[in-house]
């Protein structure tokens, strides 16, 4: 007889005292309904409200829970990419502990990946109900704009909510860059990838963990680990520049030789040429420092996470 394939469920959980117990609630109700053996690796995000007690609290009752705490908050990725690198089974699901995405979907989830023998089944949102107008508006911008940017190309509207297999897993674990934009990896590393359409829901409750500072974090880490247009943009805004510069230097040349431009009075036209070159330096600089700063964390190698505590795993330390 075929084994069936064990499934972990791994919940990035940062302040999340409001959802947890319900979030346990619906996720073991469908657990219980698939025939795979199942564990859930809950990856604490350094919370400061009460998520930590009340993961020890289910590990305790529940030895398939198993918890991760981190020594302090690392970002949601990072979490996630700690649920990866601690998770022994053939198959994870990625879910936020704020049911957004509905963990009822799971089994149809399995069914896809069972029937299509996909290695990865992404969840690409239809619709999302609940989210502020300005949410709806930066998510369509970002994902639209990371495509036109980007070397890879990634499907639209799919958040981290994904099942993987143990071969996307292993390769995800070998990767070693700390800047984390886990949905551009997983499509980079390719495979068999199939969609699977669902509607975005709600947060049962609390606020959104996403600050705008993190959204813009976020964002700077996805397009500057997949797209080196930034650095050609600007070097075509310096071709530009210097294009107009020549034109500009031809045109009151032969203004002075045959007396139509009168440049002595152009203190418009050198004020503006002073503040777009200016600019443009500026914004060369800018992105250049940009990217300088991200081989700048990357060299120093310190690690992406560190964990604090370890519950339930073969060797852990409590
Ligand atoms: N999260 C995290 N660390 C953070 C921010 C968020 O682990 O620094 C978790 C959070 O607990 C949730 C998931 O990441 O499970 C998605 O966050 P949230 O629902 O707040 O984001 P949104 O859905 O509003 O984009
Ligand atoms: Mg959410």
């Amino acid at each position: 007889m075929k084994r069936m394939k064990k499934l972990a469920v791994i919940i990035p959980c940062y302040n999340e005292e409001q959802v947890i117990d319900e979030a346990y609630r619906r996720i073991k109700i469908v657990l219980a309904s698939v025939p795979n053996p199942s564990e859930i690796i809950y990856v604490n995000d350094g919370s400061r409200d009460r998520t930590r007690p009340m993961l020890n609290e289910l590990a305790a009752r529940d030895a398939d829970v198993k918890v991760i705490h981190f020594s302090r908050n690392f970002g949601h990725q990072s979490a996630v990419t700690a649920g990866i690198h601690h998770c022994d089974a053939d198959l994870a699901i990625i879910l936020d502990a704020d049911m957004q995405d509905p963990p009822e979907l799971i089994p149809e989830i399995l069914a896809r990946q069972e029937e299509t023998g996909a290695n990865v089944v992404y969840c690409v949102r239809r619709s999302r109900v609940g989210e502020s107008r300005f949410k709806l508006f930066s998510a369509k911008l970002f994902y639209r704009t990371m495509n036109a940017m980007s070397e890879v190309e990634f499907p639209l509207d799919t958040g981290d909510f994904r099942l993987i297999d143990r071969k996307v897993m292993n390769e995800f674990n070998r990767l070693k860059e700390k800047g984390k934009y886990i949905r551009g990896l997983i499509s980079w590393i390719g495979f068999n990838q199939v969609p699977f359409f669902y509607e975005r829901e709600a947060r049962i409750a609390g606020k959104t963990k996403y600050s705008l500072s993190k959204m813009l974090q976020f964002a700077s880490t996805a397009l500057l680990y997949f797209s080196k247009k930034p650095l050609k943009m600007v070097t075509g805004l310096g071709f530009l520049a210097v294009i107009i510069g020549i034109i500009l230097a031809v045109w009151f040349t032969l203004g002075k030789w045959y007396g139509f431009s009168n440049a002595e009075s152009g203190w418009t036209s050198i004020i503006f040429t002073i503040i777009f070159f200016g600019g443009v330096q500026l914004i060369t600089i800018g992105v250049l420092g940009q990217y300088i700063s991200v081989l700048f964390d990357e060299i120093k190698a310190r690690p992406e996470y560190i964990v604090d505590e370890a519950r339930n795993f073969c060797n852990d330390n409590n």
